[in-house]
């Protein structure tokens, strides 16, 4: 059996993650600091898996905590989702995300590099396109100039890790672009749990339906789009899962020459917040409280993905419906809530 380090999997996405890559056979450690997360997800996963997850709550950052687990386990691979990523909060506090974001991958990778190696799948995000000149984005669509601190840090660790690769051997890398990730577990045993206010639409909205936020506010329906709101790109959670399980085949099977690989993981439809908010309503039968405010600043008008290489070259293809996908949304929230 593989046995994979999950950085961050306390968190939304390593959660699920985690579920998929032990469902395929996979042996999952992870390694949290908590800072962002509690242990809820992590005991969800072990309910849907019926296993015991073994979890080091350290900081990725401290090269001792990671020589450590490195020293306790076998592990052959690592998908590195440890970071701050509130963009915001980026802006008033630019050198903790560089410290926090920056080191704790380059230590990862350091210690990986230690312990013989393996194969790496960084976290990256769909921000590294800005506003693309042509749509969909494709993954040779130019990355734009960094408009926060925490798209920097994506940047500049995807750049850390192609430079990572060329230079040691023994690493295999492997670069996932995320669209916008969104839903929630069927079981409703994991999903998103945001601290304090949340920043991210479907959160918002599934807060809102259950009478914690007052209303939504959509960002803008002035855009040149259809119906005067920002097109994105919507990607299931499982299905954003799944792809790990792929990336992971690929990088111990058939990557021919051991290069660092870019993938798209998106569903290669846009949709706009108010088509998003309507199907929310329409699937869930709940109404939502929402009124048009000003754009928000830092927001691009529309970004969707071209996905056809991540659906050739690693077999994967997004195949869950919105509809689906937020109606596990809005059941992982009531039960949060405990609200029938
Ligand atoms: N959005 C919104 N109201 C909110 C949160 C988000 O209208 O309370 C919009 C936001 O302006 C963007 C889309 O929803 O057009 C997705 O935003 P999110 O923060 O979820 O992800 P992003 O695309 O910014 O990474």
């Amino acid at each position: 059996m593989k046995n994979i380090l999950i950085t961050g999997g306390a968190g939304f996405i390593g959660s699920h993650t985690a579920v998929e890559l032990i469902g395929a056979g996979y042996g999952v450690i992870v390694v949290d600091n908590l800072s962002n997360a509690d242990t809820t997800c992590l005991e969800g996963v072990e309910k849907i898996t019926g296993q015991k997850i073994p979890f080091y709550k350290a900081d990725c950052c401290e090269k001792e905590d990671m020589r450590k687990i490195f020293g306790e386990n076998r592990i052959d691979g690592a998908i590195h989702f440890a970071a701050f990523k509130a963009v915001g909060e980026s802006v008033d506090r630019p050198l903790m995300y560089y410290r926090n974001n920056l080191l704790s991958f380059i230590t990862l990778l350091e210690v990986m590099i230690e312990n013989g190696g393996g194969g790496v799948v960084f976290s990256s995000s769909a921000t590294v396109y800005g506003q693309p000149d042509k749509l969909p984005a494709t993954e040779d669509t130019p990355r734009k100039p960094a408009t926060s601190p925490y798209g920097n840090t994506k940047q500049i660790c995807e750049d850390i890790l192609l430079d990572a690769v060329k230079a040691h051997p023994s690493l295999k890398g492997m670069i996932l672009r995320y669209f916008n990730p969104i839903g929630a577990h069927p079981s409703a045993l994991i999903g998103e749990l945001p601290r304090g206010v949340p920043n991210n639409l479907v959160p918002f909205i599934t807060q809102t339906a259950a009478g914690l936020r007052e209303e939504l506010r959509i960002f803008g329906n002035d855009y040149p789009t259809p119906d005067g709101t920002a097109l994105r790109d919507y990607i299931d959670i499982v299905d954003l899962a799944t792809a790990h399980v792929s990336a992971f085949e690929r990088m111990t099977g058939h990557n021919p020459d051991g290069s660092c690989e870019v993938f798209n993981i998106g569903t290669g439809r846009p949709l706009s917040v108010m088509e998003l908010v309507e199907r929310f309503m329409a699937i869930n039968r709940v109404p939502l409280k929402y009124k048009i405010a000003g754009r928000r600043e830092g927001d691009v008008e529309a970004v969707w993905a071209d996905t056809s290489l991540a659906n050739r070259v690693l077999g994967w293809k997004a195949c869950r419906s919105v509809e689906e996908t937020l109606a596990n949304a809005w059941a992982w929230e009531k039960k949060l809530r405990r609200l029938k």
